[in-house]
């Protein structure tokens, strides 16, 4: 095996398109902690700064994290039930 091939650019894109979503989880962790290392996300429906485990795991997001805190989708589910 050569490992020295270079890759297609065809590769190269489909990589760089994947990259937000077929991350390890140690990567959406690593990403999350260089987007806020102060440790708190500010929810996109409350606007609190909260910790992270207020957030649900949501690997498609850019910190791993969904963008509303528990509280608010609560809310959001008992608002439409
Ligand atoms: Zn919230």
């Amino acid at each position: 095996m050569d490992r020295r091939t270079p890759e297609s650019d065809g590769e190269r894109q489909r990589r760089r398109r994947a990259r937000n979503v077929a991350r390890e989880p140690w990567q959406v962790e690593r990403d999350r902690r260089r987007l806020r290392p102060g440790g708190l996300k500010t929810c996109a429906r409350c606007r609190r700064s909260l910790p992270f485990h207020a957030f649900p795991d949501r690997t498609r997001e850019r910190d791993g994290l969904d963008t509303r805190c528990y509280g608010c989708i609560a809310a959001a589910r008992a608002a439409r039930a």
